[in-house]
C-alpha cells in the first residue's frame, strides 16, 4: 500500500472503507473516469466482507442457467421479503434482485469467478454463488478486489481514518478529514461515498439500540464500529431500523476470536442437534428462527452434525479443523461420546434424517433445502456452536441510486453509502448470501451514481 505521505489534497471521488463496497465502488467509478482514492482505517483491505464464507447470492444468473436452474427475480425478492418480515425497503429489494446477475457477471471481467451454487436458509433455490473451489467467498472476493482496483491505479489507503465529513456552504459534502500515521489531513472532493460497513463491534451503538444483546458476543471484525453511521448523522443523516441486529445461529463462541459457521455448510446437509441427540428446528430456516431455537433450548448452544461428503462439498472446513473447532469420530457412536450427546439418539436421529434426505420429505421439521446428500460417509464431525451478533440490518436511510438521505427526506448532495453502513434492503433479518451481493450491486450503483452527480455537476 502506499504511504500516506502520498496522499493528494483532491480527488474527484472519496471512498471511506475498502470491504465489498467500496471496493467495487473504487473500481466502477474508475471504470467511469473518476480519479478515485480509497481510505482504509484499518491494516488491511477486506473489512467484515473478508470473513464471508458462503456465498453471494443472485437470481436468474448465468452459471445458474450453466447448472440447469432455472429462477426468476420475483422470487428471490418475494423469499428476500418474506425472510426480513415484509419490512424491507421495497425499492431497493427490488433494485437488488433485478441487478443481481449483472452483479456476477462484472465481476467475471475481473477474474473473480463464482462459478460454483450453493444454498442459504430461507431460499428456496441454490442462488449462493462462491468459488468453483467451494473456498469462502469473501477472502476470494476482497483480495482479487484489491489486486484490482491497485491494478487499474487507484490509490487505497491503509490506516487512514476519516473522522469528519466536510460540507461547502451550499451544504454539498465536498471532502474529508482523516487521521494518517502522518497526522490530520484534509481531501477535497466532489463526491463523498461511505462504505464502512455495520456497527456489530461497538458495544456503544448495540446498548444504545438494544441493550439486550450487549453481552453477546460478535463475529465481526473489531473495526465494524459504526464509525460511518456517526459521520453522516453529524450532518443530520437520517437512520432507519437501527433495532435490528441479526444473531447468527451458528458461531464457535468458545475462544477468544468468534468464529462463524457458515450456513453453507447446512446449505450442504450438516444438521443441528441438541444435547440430547436429537433434531429440533429446520436448520435452513431463517437465522432469526434458528438462533431463537438454539437459544430456547437453554443448553449451552448446539452440535452441527455432519459426513466426510458434506465436508468435501464445504471448504472451510479444513480451516476450522485447523484451528481446532471440529471433533472427529470414526463413527457416530464415537462422536456421540466426543461430544458428549446420547449415542442411541443420535444414531437415530441421522437414521430418520437420511430416510428423509433419500425420499425428500423431511417429516420432523418440514426442511426442504440443503438435502443433497445422506450422511453416511465416515468419518463424522461436529462443531460446537452458539448464536452470537452478525450482521446489523439498521443504518443510513439512502434512495436506490445511494444517494443519502436527511431527516426530512432530503437528499444530502454529494454524499453516497452502500453496504451495510445503509439500511432498509434486509427488513428485520438479512438472508445469508445477500449481503455480499449488495455491496457488490450497491457499491456499483454507488460508484456509477457518483460519476452522474459529478458530470451534472460541474
Ligand atoms: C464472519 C462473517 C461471515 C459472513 N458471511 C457472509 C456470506 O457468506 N455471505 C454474505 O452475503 N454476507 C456474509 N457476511 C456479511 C458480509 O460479509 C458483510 O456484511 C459485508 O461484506 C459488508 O461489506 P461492506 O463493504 O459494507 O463493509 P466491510 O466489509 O465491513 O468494510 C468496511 C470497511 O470500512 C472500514 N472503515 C470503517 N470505518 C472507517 C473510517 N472511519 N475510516 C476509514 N475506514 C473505515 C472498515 O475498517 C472496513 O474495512 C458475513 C459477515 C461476517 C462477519
Amino acid at each position: 500500500m502506499p504511504n500516506t505521505k502520498e496522499l493528494k489534497n483532491k480527488y474527484d471521488a472519496v471512498v471511506v472503507g475498502s470491504g465489498g463496497a467500496g471496493l467495487t465502488a473504487a473500481l466502477q467509478a474508475h471504470e467511469l473516469g473518476l480519479n478515485v482514492v480509497v481510505l482504509e482505517k484499518n491494516e488491511k483491505t477486506g473489512g467484515n466482507t473478508s470473513r464471508a464464507s458462503s456465498g453471494m447470492n443472485a437470481s436468474e444468473s448465468l452459471v445458474q442457467l450453466d447448472e440447469g436452474i432455472i429462477d426468476n427475480n420475483r422470487d428471490f425478492y418475494e423469499e428476500t421479503l418474506k425472510g426480513g418480515g415484509l419490512l424491507n425497503d421495497r425499492a431497493m429489494l427490488k433494485y437488488f434482485a433485478n441487478h443481481s446477475a449483472l452483479a456476477i457477471s462484472w465481476l467475471m471481467k475481473y477474474g473473480i469467478r463464482l462459478t460454483d451454487l450453493t444454498i442459504t436458509g430461507g431460499m428456496s433455490k441454490k442462488r449462493a454463488h462462491r468459488p468453483a473451489s467451494m473456498e469462502p467467498v469473501g477472502f476470494y472476493l476482497t483480495s482479487r478486489m484489491t489486486t484490482q482496483v491497485k491494478k487499474a491505479g487507484v490509490n487505497i489507503f491503509t490506516s487512514a481514518k476519516v473522522t469528519k465529513l466536510l460540507q461547502n456552504s451550499k451544504k454539498q459534502v465536498n471532502g474529508v478529514e482523516v487521521e494518517t500515521p502522518d497526522g490530520t489531513k484534509t481531501i477535497k472532493a466532489k463526491a463523498v461515498l461511505l462504505a464502512t460497513g455495520g456497527f456489530g463491534a461497538s458495544k456503544e451503538i448495540i446498548k444504545k439500540y438494544r441493550p439486550d444483546l450487549v453481552d453477546y458476543k460478535t463475529t465481526n471484525q473489531p473495526g465494524a464500529t459504526g464509525d460511518g453511521l456517526k459521520l453522516a448523522e453529524a450532518l443530520d443523516a437520517q437512520l432507519m431500523q437501527m433495532n435490528f441486529i441479526q444473531v447468527h445461529p451458528t458461531a464457535d463462541t468458545d475462544n477468544p476470536h468468534v468464529y462463524l459457521i457458515g450456513e453453507g455448510l447446512r446449505g450442504e446437509g450438516a444438521i443441528l442437534v441438541n444435547k440430547s441427540g436429537n433434531r429440533f428446528v429446520n436448520e435452513l430456516s431463517t437465522r432469526k428462527i434458528v438462533s431463537q431455537a438454539i437459544t430456547d433450548l437453554h443448553e449451552d448452544g448446539a452440535y452441527l452434525v455432519f459426513d466426510s461428503g458434506v465436508r468435501a462439498h464445504f471448504a472451510a472446513v479444513e480451516f476450522y479443523d485447523q484451528i481446532g473447532l471440529v471433533e472427529h469420530g470414526d463413527s457416530l457412536a464415537d462422536l456421540a461420546k466426543k461430544i458428549g450427546v446420547n449415542a442411541d439418539n443420535l444414531n437415530k436421529t441421522i437414521e430418520s434424517w437420511n430416510k428423509a434426505v433419500a425420499t425428500g420429505k423431511d417429516k420432523e421439521f418440514s426442511r426442504t433445502t440443503g438435502m443433497d446428500r445422506e450422511l453416511d460417509r465416515g468419518p463424522y464431525f461436529a462443531i460446537h456452536v452458539h448464536p452470537a451478533i452478525h450482521y446489523t440490518m439498521g443504518g443510513i436511510h439512502i434512495n436506490t441510486e445511494t444517494q443519502v438521505l436527511d431527516t426530512n427526506g432530503n437528499v444530502i448532495d454529494g454524499l453516497f453509502a452502500a453496504g451495510e453502513v445503509s439500511g432498509g434492503l434486509h427488513g428485520n433479518n438479512r438472508i445469508g448470501g445477500n449481503s455480499i451481493a449488495e455491496t457488490v450491486i450497491f457499491g456499483r450503483q454507488a460508484g456509477i451514481q457518483m460519476a452522474k452527480y459529478i458530470r451534472e455537476n460541474k
